[in-house]
């Protein structure tokens, strides 16, 4: 037996909450193994909105259990939150539905304003991190000075552990960011009060996962982010701290290569990116205003508005090849209704050369030029639509297209925000 990995092909926010949400119906164990509370999915399920930037959206199916990987970092306070959130609306009901590894990193106070007082340096260069201390997390999990989730409960070893984390960091706000130090007894009692609610948790999730596939039970893994954020093989250095691909769920589940059978990949049937860095196919006019109008395209952690642009398939058919996609689900092609002609980047021309893949540094990103194919639009609305053979031609093809240049088979299409706008061509899981 083996597990299913998902994964979002471009930026981020592909619609992935909605796709796997459809999936964990269908899943025992639905695991996140990279990534911190920067990632965020809204759900609405009975009229009622949820937001869960840690748990994975599992969690609303009772009996799946959801597990948070090795390879996560952990702000405490954000999960005892979601935790508390989800119980009070009758989620969780039992504690071993949601497991938490005892390798994952915590996301410590200095992480956050670490995080939050180098954007600020930064100022026209800023990354867009979301402010929440997770790569500053990352950070010290690779200096190999992080405090995991185990750690927090052996307490001479915590107070050790934070003593000489805050001799380094106290030092380091105050001297290069201004910043005014931390208090241990402050730090220490906060994150002791996150003991009783977090242990019945806290485990070895590696052995759980391993023994779920073994046994035949449907597994699976969720990639938060996307291929372009991930840090070796995205939009470098305008991209997350960890690896977003799904050879990292590996590492970061604690599951043996072999033992992913099936990688899905989400791809938003145009393009849309939130923060700084290359954007190629990026739309500063009023179509790119009207996609953000239409797609609702807002960050649903931060707000922030999404930048806009054409369906882009080399950085598609890049994370088609980096992923080894069995599968393509395509959303919001509901948004495109009404847009005629659509163009799609089919390939970059970089300095007089066609270039079928993305450069790797930023200087080859500021000078890929998009080469564009244009394909008839349609004008009727797509959200009723429940089989392929009822939309538009234009809508066919344009998906047939889409799916020939980036060399994956289109399993799924969405056409709307709810469960039911939904139409599949193909197995997804
Ligand atoms: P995620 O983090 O990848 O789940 O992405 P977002 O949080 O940006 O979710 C995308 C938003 O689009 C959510 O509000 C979804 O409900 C919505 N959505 C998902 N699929 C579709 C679709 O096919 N059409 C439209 N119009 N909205 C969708």
């Amino acid at each position: 037996m083996s597990a299913t990995a998902i994964v979002g092909t471009q930026w981020g926010d592909e619609g992935k909450g909605k796709v796997v949400d459809l999936l964990a119906s269908r899943a025992d164990m639905v695991v996140r193994f990279h990534g911190g509370n920067n990632a965020g999915h809204t759900l609405v399920v009975n009229g009622e909105k949820t937001i869960l930037n840690l748990v994975p959206s599992g969690v609303l199916h009772p009996g799946t259990i959801c597990v948070l990987g090795a390879g996560m970092v952990i702000d405490p306070e954000v999960l005892c939150a979601e935790v508390r959130g989800l119980r009070a609306r009758g989620f969780l009901a039992e504690d071993r539905w949601l497991r938490v590894s005892e390798r994952a990193h915590l996301i410590m106070p200095w992480h956050r304003l670490i995080d939050r007082a180098r954007e600020r340096l930064r100022g026209a260069g800023a990354i867009g991190t979301t402010g929440r201390g997770i790569g500053p997390a990352y950070e010290d999990k690779m200096a190999r000075t992080g405090i995991r989730v185990g750690d927090l409960f052996d307490d001479d070893g915590f107070r050790r552990a934070l003593e000489r984390s805050l001799r380094e960091k106290n030092s380091h706000l105050e001297a290069l960011l201004g910043e005014p130090p931390l208090v241990f007894d402050e730090v220490y009692a906060e994150y002791a009060q996150y003991r009783p609610l977090l242990e019945p948790f806290v485990t070895d999730t590696n052995v759980e996962v391993r023994a779920a596939v073994q046994r035949g039970m449907r597994v699976l893994l969720e990639g938060a982010q996307a291929v372009m954020l991930d840090v070796d093989h995205g939009t470098y250095p305008y991209v997350t701290s960890s690896n977003a691909v799904p050879g990292a769920a590996c590492a970061g589940a604690g599951l043996p290569p072999r033992m992913i059978g099936r990688v899905i990949g989400i791809a938003k049937a145009y393009t849309t990116r939130v923060g700084g860095g290359p954007f190629p196919t990026e739309l500063s006019d009023a179509l790119g205003a009207r996609l953000r109008a239409d797609g609702d395209e807002y960050g649903s952690t931060t707000g922030r508005p999404r930048r806009c642009g054409w369906f882009d398939a080399v950085v598609v058919r890049h994370a088609v090849q980096l992923s080894g996609l069995d599968v393509l689900a395509l959303t919001k092609l509901d948004v495109l209704t009404g847009i005629d002609p659509l163009r799609v980047c089919v390939a970059y021309e970089i300095d007089g050369v066609r270039r079928e893949l993305p450069p790797a540094t930023e200087r080859g990103w500021a000078r890929a030029v998009p080469i564009y194919e244009e394909l008839p639009g349609w004008t009727t609305p797509l959200g009723d639509v429940r089989t392929f053979e009822e939309l538009p031609q234009a809508t066919r093809r344009y998906i047939e297209r889409l799916g020939q240049l980036v060399e994956a088979p289109v399993a799924l299409v969405s056409v709307g925000a709810s469960r039911e706008q939904t139409i599949r061509l193909g197995d997804l899981f």
